[in-house]
């Protein structure tokens, strides 16, 4: 007796580019094709790649069998600056499997995959569809390059509903032109109950444990492994799609360290939950060879393009019996932080409030580093451009090719570049006390270093890489959200992390970083003395001795014309002396 007869459901999948439906044919195509009863579909739904959840925005709580949905792969957005290879495959991963789990719930799928620009694309899906009905868009870029359909009227918007705060949390903690993370984050917790006692006390007696959430790791308790998935036909798709089509796109490629389907991102949020959290708090600053990652969960690539939504994960988090620095610590993270520079990307535009903007994407240094010009460059849509280039602290040094792999002979920083490279992702402290510290001793573009970070971390999407870079990293912005900038020596990171041990330099000897980081402050200190929160260093470098103060700017130049040229530092007493 034959199978019962199935009927096929209709899924409209235009295929602009003729190799990529040879290679479909198996994993992806043929998931989405799949029976159907009948149906007429009343209304479409443009969901962008970074809002991949069934319960957001214009998808949510919409019936299945009336509902269509428009999914969209452009090459060239996928390709409008060198992007790593794992933020590329996150994306197309991720997408082609919430298309297949959306099939599966019931819905028609429109999925369109082209050379074209997006909203070129889009304009197409409207012709044929009417009306598409959308989700406000975090990332700036997709707003203004999706603004002429809106304009136009072929675009419905409703309001993104995945974020946790109101616009009235962070009013309260503009202080001028400022605002303040911490008065922003008591304001959320006081106005949700989050972490608060019935009686209006914060959890644990304060808001934050932060200063006890500062331990160096010396390798116990043992820091858990991520999980790998098993290479699905999926993902050798995938793969072969990033091998043929996002060649030239750098970084290395692991497809069974990215979570794709629906029940992969679970787990890998059960698996930051069980393994990660509990000692999330006291580690959070340290950094270790033996363990890129450490308690941190990296679940930010997932967040971001809305597949875990943050408000789950805090209700999750709070269910937990964990200690109270952990839990907090991690709260603050997302409901904090992570809410906050949002707030201050929508505020600022992205920064455009107050400084010039950048004509065209920028390629975070890839044409200077690969010596080839980054093939779109300069053929974005209408009213995409390269951003802010804020430079509160003056002109500045073009990133070096350390950045991308050339030895520095720096180990803190060629480690964590390498982690990059390798992983597309490395944990806060990296991030803020080794790149974001060593190219702010070194003046680096605040822009060029932001594009560096867009292009070389697959959590990278305009509304939170500019903050963390432009404002709270170089200090590019001035004071807009941090009190001052995160600076400091070698006394730091070797305290923090084990990456001293395997350098050429010794951090209470001859490592560059100190000296850096007094030149720093010498060549700024006009503007930073004003600054209440700098003045005791600034009172600790007023104390150096001239010759001090001489040597400290030698070793500064020293190693920006070294490092800029792509080469090696190799100790010199005489020069870099603590
Ligand atoms: C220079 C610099 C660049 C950064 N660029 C990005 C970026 O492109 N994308 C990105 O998501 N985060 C960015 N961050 C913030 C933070 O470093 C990452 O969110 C975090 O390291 C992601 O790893 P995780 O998921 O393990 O985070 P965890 O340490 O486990 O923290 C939990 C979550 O808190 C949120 N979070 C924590 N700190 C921040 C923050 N400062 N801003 C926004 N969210 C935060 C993230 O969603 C993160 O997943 C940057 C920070 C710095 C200093
Ligand atoms: S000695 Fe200096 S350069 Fe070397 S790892 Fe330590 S801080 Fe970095």
């Amino acid at each position: 007796m034959g199978a019962p007869r199935e009927r096929l459901r209709v899924v409209r999948i235009r295929l602009a580019i003729a190799d990529e439906s040879r290679s479909m044919s198996d994993a992806f195509l043929r998931q989405l094709i799949g029976p159907c009863g009948t149906r007429s579909v009343r209304r479409w739904v443009f969901v962008a790649p970074d809002q991949l959840h069934l319960q957001l925005g214009a998808l949510r709580a919409t019936d299945p069998a009336t509902t269509g949905v428009v999914l969209l792969e452009s090459r060239e957005w996928l390709s409008r600056r060198p992007y790593h290879r794992m933020r590329v495959a996150a994306i197309l991963l991720n997408q082609r499997n919430f298309a297949v789990e959306l099939v599966k719930a019931g819905f028609e799928v429109d999925y369109r995959i082209g050379d074209e620009p997006m909203v070129d694309m889009l304009g197409a899906a409207h012709k044929a569809h009417g009306t598409l009905h959308a989700t406000e868009w975090a990332e700036r870029e997709m707003r203004a390059e999706f603004e002429p359909l809106r304009k136009a009227g072929a675009l419905q918007v409703v309001p993104h509903d995945g974020w946790i705060t109101l616009a009235s949390d962070f009013e309260v903690c503009r202080r001028g032109t400022q605002w303040s993370m911490d008065a922003f984050y008591r304001a959320v917790r006081k106005r949700t109950g989050i972490l608060m006692e019935p009686d209006g006390t914060p959890a644990g007696g304060q808001f934050s444990f932060d200063v006890d959430n500062r331990k160096p790791w010396k390798g116990e308790p043992s820091a858990p492994a991520p999980p790998r998935f098993d290479m699905d036909p999926m993902r050798v798709e995938v793969q072969h799609c990033i091998e043929r089509t996002f060649a030239k796109h750098p970084g290395e490629l692991d497809m069974q360290s990215i979570a794709g389907t629906h029940a992969e991102c679970e787990a890998m949020w059960i698996w930051a939950m069980t393994h990660c959290l509990e000692h999330f708090g006291p580690y959070e600053d340290a950094m270790s060879v033996r363990s890129s990652g450490l308690f941190h969960s990296r679940m930010s690539p997932l967040m971001n393009l809305g597949r875990m939504p943050a408000a789950r994960m805090v209700q999750d988090v709070l269910a937990m019996h964990l200690p109270i620095a952990s839990k907090e610590g991690f709260i603050r993270q997302v409901i904090g932080w992570r809410e906050f520079v949002r707030w201050v990307h929508l505020a600022t535009d992205g920064f455009r409030d107050a400084w010039p903007v950048a004509a065209h994407p920028g390629d975070g240094g890839f044409a200077g580093w690969s010596g080839a010009r980054w093939s779109t460059a300069g053929s974005s849509p209408e009213g995409v451009d390269g951003g802010a280039q804020p430079q509160a602290l003056g002109d500045g040094t073009p990133l070096p090719p350390a950045f991308w792999g050339a030895a520095s002979g720096m180990h803190c920083l060629d480690r964590v570049v390498a982690d990059v490279w390798r992983e597309g992702w490395s944990h806060h402290i990296t991030r803020l006390m080794v790149l974001g510290n060593l190219a702010t001793l070194l003046d680096v573009q605040p822009r060029a270093l932001a594009d560096w970070f867009w292009v070389a971390y697959m959590d990278a999407w305009d509304w939170v890489v500019e903050p963390n870079v432009l404002a709270m990293a170089t200090y590019g912005t001035g004071g807009v959200m941090t009190t001052k900038p995160y600076v400091a020596g070698s006394a730091y990171i070797d305290r923090m992390s084990d990456y001293c041990s395997g350098c050429a330099f010794k951090p209470d000897r001859d490592c560059p970083i100190t000296p850096m980081y007094w030149a720093f402050l010498g060549r700024h200190a006009e503007k930073l003395q004003a600054n209440p929160r700098m003045k005791l260093v600034m009172a600790a470098w007023r104390k150096r001795s001239s010759e001090q103060k001489a040597r400290d700017q030698a070793t500064f130049v020293h190693v920006r014309d070294v490092l800029v040229k792509g080469q090696r530092l190799v100790p010199q007493t005489s020069l870099f002396a603590c």
